[in-house]
C-alpha cells in the first residue's frame, strides 16, 4: 500500500519536537511538505509559506497535520477538507466547540478523516489507569497541573490571546486524561479564572467538577510555578489510591509503580493511520467542553500584569 503523503502545517515547537520524529518513525506516512509563514525549511523537504500555496501548487498530499495555534486551525482545516485531504488537529481541536462540530460535518460530507488528537491520552500510564479504574468506586479526584509559563511557553503571544486558552493550553491535557480514565461522565460545577491585568487569558484556574455518581473532582492549574513542575492526577478509590504523574507517563497503583516510555506521538500517528485506512474520524470534544464551561460560568479575578 502506498504511504500516506502528509504535510506538517505550522513548524513551531511541537511540530519539530514531536510530529516530525513521529512521522519519520512511522512507515505508513511519508513527509511530503512543510508549511509555515516564517520558519526555516527542513533540508530536502519542500516548504511553502501557506497551506493555500501547497494545495494550489503541490506537491500532492493525502493528509495534513495542523500544528499551528488554535485560532487559525479551523480555516486551515476547511481548506484541506475542501480538497478531500485528511486532517490531524493538534490539541485543542479548535478555538470554539461549534467550529469543531462544523469541521466534523464537512469531513463526513467529503469522506475525509478528521482526528482531534489528545496526545496526553497516549501517555504510557493512561491506558492501564483507565483499565484499573473501570473496576473501582471513585471517591475523589485531585488534578494538579502547575508549571512555569516562562519555561514552557516563552514568547508565545498567541497563547495569551482570545482562543489561546492561557493556562488551559496545558491544563486541557489533564482534562483529556481525566475524561478518558474515569468511568463516568464529569461536569463542571464552579470555576475561578485568574487573569493578569494585561492579558486576555488566565494564568491560573481552579475548577470544581462532579461525576455522575457525585464524586468530587478538584482541578488546580497554575502557570506561576517556579519550583518542581507538577502534572499529577490522584484518584482515591475503594481499592486504594491511583496516582498518574509526569503528565501520565508514571502510574502508581497500590501494587507498585510503572514508568513508561514517551510513546504519545507514535500512538497518535498510528491512530491517525488507522482512521484514514478505515475511513473513520475521531473527534472527541469533551476536554474542550469543560474548558468552554469554565469560561462560560467561571468567576474572574484580576492579578498583576504578566510580562515574558
Ligand atoms: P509555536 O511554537 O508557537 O508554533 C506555532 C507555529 O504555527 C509557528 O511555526 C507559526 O509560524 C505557525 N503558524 C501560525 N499561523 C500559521 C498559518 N496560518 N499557517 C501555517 N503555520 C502557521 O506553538 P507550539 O507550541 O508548537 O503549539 C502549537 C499547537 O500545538 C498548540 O495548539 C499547542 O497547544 C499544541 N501543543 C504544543 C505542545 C508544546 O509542548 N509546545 C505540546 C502539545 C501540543 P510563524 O512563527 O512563522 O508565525
Amino acid at each position: 500500500m502506498d504511504p500516506i503523503r502528509i504535510a506538517v502545517v505550522g513548524l513551531g515547537k511541537i511540530a519539530r519536537d514531536q510530529h516530525l520524529p513521529a512521522i519519520a518513525g512511522n512507515g505508513t506516512f511519508s513527509l511530503a511538505a512543510t508549511v509555515s509563514p516564517h520558519d526555516h525549511a527542513i533540508e530536502g523537504v519542500p516548504h511553502l509559506a501557506s497551506l493555500d500555496a501547497l494545495l494550489a501548487e503541490g506537491p500532492a498530499v493525502d493528509a495534513v497535520a495542523l500544528c499551528t495555534p488554535p485560532q487559525v486551525r479551523h480555516d486551515l482545516a476547511v481548506a484541506a477538507l475542501k480538497r478531500g485531504v485528511h486532517v490531524f488537529l493538534e490539541k485543542p481541536p479548535g478555538a470554539t466547540l461549534s467550529e469543531v462540530a462544523a469541521l466534523q460535518v464537512r469531513a463526513d460530507r467529503v469522506g475525509a478523516s478528521l482526528f482531534a488528537a489528545w496526545h496526553a491520552r497516549f501517555a504510557a500510564g493512561v491506558a492501564p489507569a483507565r483499565a484499573w479504574l473501570a473496576e473501582r468506586r471513585i471517591d475523589r479526584v485531585q488534578v494538579t497541573w502547575r508549571e512555569d509559563v516562562r519555561v514552557w511557553h516563552p514568547g508565545q503571544a498567541w497563547i495569551w490571546e482570545p482562543g489561546g486558552l492561557g493556562v488551559f493550553d496545558p491544563g486541557i491535557n489533564a482534562l483529556s486524561i481525566v475524561t478518558h480514565i474515569l468511568p463516568r461522565p464529569i461536569f463542571l460545577k464552579a470555576a475561578t479564572l485568574t487573569l493578569p491585568e494585561n492579558r486576555a487569558a488566565p494564568i491560573a484556574a481552579e475548577l470544581h467538577l462532579l461525576d455522575t455518581a457525585d464524586a468530587p473532582i478538584t482541578v488546580d492549574f497554575d502557570w506561576r510555578q517556579t519550583g518542581p513542575q507538577l502534572w499529577d492526577i490522584i484518584v482515591e478509590t475503594d481499592a486504594g489510591t491511583l496516582r498518574l504523574s509526569q503528565g501520565g507517563a508514571v502510574l502508581a497503583l497500590p501494587s507498585g509503580t510503572e514508568h513508561g516510555e514517551d510513546v504519545e506521538y507514535a500512538g497518535l500517528y498510528s491512530r491517525f493511520a488507522n482512521l484514514i485506512r478505515g475511513g473513520c474520524s475521531d473527534v472527541d470534544t469533551d476536554p474542550l467542553r469543560i474548558v468552554a464551561d469554565a469560561f462560560l460560568c467561571g468567576r474572574r479575578l484580576t492579578t498583576q500584569a504578566f510580562h515574558d
